[in-house]
């Protein structure tokens, strides 16, 4: 059997409510290497092609990776895959929190679901049994009631719940899944997807002991970097503020969304700065599954226009951008009012900011009006009216059933679909981030099997800086020369390229880039211990990353197979104007001729071909996927 693992992956099959175990090897455990693998090879293997995301052949399947629940820092998360209902494209999304541990010492290391269920249910696992329980009753309630009442129904306040909420429910485009309230496999809306198959929550509660191969060595090394983490900046950083200094940092640099990407700086950050927040709404800060770094946020307001829930934590970076500066709003209280109810609801933040800035931005050029709106007069900087539209498209009432469907399907509906301001890709909708000021994310949200995500990639800002440590860490990599964060040559698109396998690597094996090099302070040398230490294996890092990339090409197969190409990696034209703000603004940073250039190099260094994005059959052998050549024919 496989260390690190439990060796069973659980068939559901929610139409017959039928459940099957499935066991397997160390070998497929070390090929697939762990969540978005066995995610790509079940939805590859078994999803038809062609079918609505909605439809009850479509798969979801929550995936494990090989370290989640090891007790090092940082190493809790899960992979959720399926046909995206947002992109139609092959999709995953990995969450921290404490649900991926639970879920492996219950006893299952991935559960595919298949089918739907008649009326709502949710899925009970407990020590190695699996139970299709009625959800009929919490359908339509907020999430922490929902976790309460399955706490409540089974007597255990451990018990560990992934869910979606109302939003999931009735099919909002964009709906995430939340776990413990307040970790979010966020983008794709696997939400939805959930909601598709009438599958409300997962609950898990478990005290199986996950095997490992070297214990001893995973407890040192988990207490010496709980001791030396806070040393270094990047660490400390993290632990003080979590994500919500990037505000003040982005907007210095000229890349904070402001205004629908129209601007990118502030002439004050203050009202939105990381020590703002720390004086105005942290109560404390809170980790997940034995990760000390504790970078989320927990938060106190009590205030009578915009009193949250703490049970659903404090805003993150995104949030307080998506929520708040892109829409022109700089009201903390009201940004945290606003990503209370979208967890409550599990609507993702990041695509619903985006969406309302997009209908704002469409009623101010008269695309559309106020008989389009229900009588509501959109506009930037309407903290209240922000609020309002959240409730709205949760429950798809009236103009919230609209925006329900996310940026790009309304840009086609009100004929606006290649409009500059259609700040999607592949139909998914651009995260905070501003290419103009790093453009390998640019790239990264164009070559994305999923469209426009921050977490696909490395963010280049980390290596132009020769003493950095991040840059440092990565020179095993053979990314020997610093790069400025908007060069677009073929060095940065080779670095990107290696730098795309090692975040891949670090998705398949459940580990959350903040606590390892180059994001994080763990280097990389001492994970690949931990790997050993974990699963037996004598592995490096070449293997490992090599493994990633076979999940990558497995769903590039998938895409290809849906009719994908090339063509579909196209980034909003908004993007290649000149900078708005900051530091060089009124520049073109980079030309649309050159970025789409290193869009097919890209390919044609990932062994796909650079027009139909195919992967090509030699690059299948080495992977030692045959079988994926097989299936696409020539
Ligand atoms: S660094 Fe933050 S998000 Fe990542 S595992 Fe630790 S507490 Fe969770």
């Amino acid at each position: 059997m496989a260390l690190g693992y439990i060796g069973k992956i659980l068939q559901v099959d929610l139409t017959n409510r039928k459940i099957e175990v499935e066991e397997k090897d160390d070998i497929f455990y070390r090929s697939h290497l762990g969540g978005r693998g066995i995610g790509y090879h079940y939805l590859l293997k078994s999803v038809p092609p062609g079918i609505d995301p909605f439809s009850p052949e479509n798969r979801i399947v929550f995936a494990t990776g090989v370290m989640t629940g090891a007790p090092i820092a940082a190493s809790n998360r899960f992979s959720v895959i399926g046909k995206s209902p947002l992109t139609g494209t092959a999709g995953e999304s990995e969450a921290a929190g404490f649900f991926g541990p639970e879920l492996k010492m219950a006893g299952f290391d991935a559960v595919v679901f298949s089918g739907k269920a008649e009326t709502p249910v949710y899925l009970w696992l407990t020590d190695g049994k699996a139970e299709i329980r009625d959800a009929a009753h919490l359908a339509t309630w907020g999430a922490r009631e929902v976790e309460d009442a399955i706490c409540e129904e089974h007597g255990s306040r451990r018990i560990r719940v992934a869910q979606t909420g109302l939003a999931g429910m009735n099919l909002v485009r964009f709906a995430n899944i939340t776990n413990n309230l307040t970790n979010f496999n966020g983008r794709n809306g696997f939400g939805a997807l959930m909601g598709s198959k009438n599958l409300r929550a997962i609950a898990a509660l478990g005290s199986q002991k996950i095997p490992f191969a070297d214990p001893e060595f995973l407890r040192k090394t988990a207490v010496d970097y709980a001791r030396t983490f806070k040393e270094n900046p990047l660490g400390k950083g993290l632990h003080h503020y979590g994500t919500t200094i990037f505000c003040e940092l982005l907007s210095a640099a000229g890349g904070l969304p402001v205004n629908n990407f129209r601007q990118s700086k502030l002439d004050d950050p203050t009202p939105v700065s990381g020590d703002t927040y720390n004086r105005v709404l942290l109560k404390k800060r809170l980790g997940c599954y034995a990760c000390p770094i504790q970078c989320k946020r927990g938060i106190e307001l009590d205030d009578p226009q915009y009193g949250v829930d703490s049970r659903y934590g404090g805003p993150e970076y995104e949030t307080m951008a998506a929520l708040g500066t892109n829409l022109n709003i700089l009201n903390l209280k009201a940004i945290a009012k606003g990503n209370e109810i979208c967890n409550r609801y599990c609507l993702d933040t990041i695509s619903m900011g985006m969406t309302i800035a997009f209908a704002c931005e469409c009623f101010e050029k008269n695309i559309i009006t106020r008989a389009d709106t229900d009588g509501l007069e959109l506009r930037f900087g309407d903290a209240d009216l922000m609020l309002r539209l959240l409730e709205m498209t949760a429950r798809r009432e009236g103009f919230g059933d609209r925006l329900a469907e996310g940026v790009n399907r309304l840009a086609v509906r009100w004929g606006v679909g290649d409009a500059d301001f259609n700040l999607s890709v592949k139909g998914q909708e651009l995260p905070m981030h501003d290419p103009r000021i790093k453009v390998g994310v640019g790239l990264g949200y164009a070559v994305s099997s999923y469209g426009a995500d921050h977490m696909y990639a490395a963010h280049d800002t980390m290596f132009s800086d020769a003493d950095s440590f991040s840059f440092k860490s990565t020179v095993p990599l053979g990314i020997y020369r610093p790069m400025p964060p908007t060069q677009i040559t073929s060095d940065k698109i080779r670095s990107y390229v290696r730098l795309d396998s090692l975040w891949k690597m670090m998705d398949a094996l459940g580990l959350c880039v903040f606590g390892f090099a180059p994001r994080g302070t763990m280097p990389l040398e001492t994970l690949v211990r931990c790997i050993r230490a974990v699963t037996g294996w004598d592995t490096d890092l070449y293997e490992l990353m090599q493994a990633a990339e076979r999940g990558s090409l497995l769903a590039r197969a998938f895409n290809f197979r849906e009719g994908f190409s090339v063509k579909d990696d196209r980034l909003p034209q908004r993007l290649f104007e000149p900078k708005p703000g900051g530091p060089g603004a009124g520049q073109q940073v980079f030309q649309q001729k050159d970025f789409y250039e290193a869009v097919k190099l890209y390919y044609e260094m990932i062994g796909c071909d650079p027009e139909s994005g195919r992967p090509r059959r030699g690059k299948l052998m080495e992977l030692g996927l045959e079988e994926v050549n097989d299936l696409l024919g020539e």
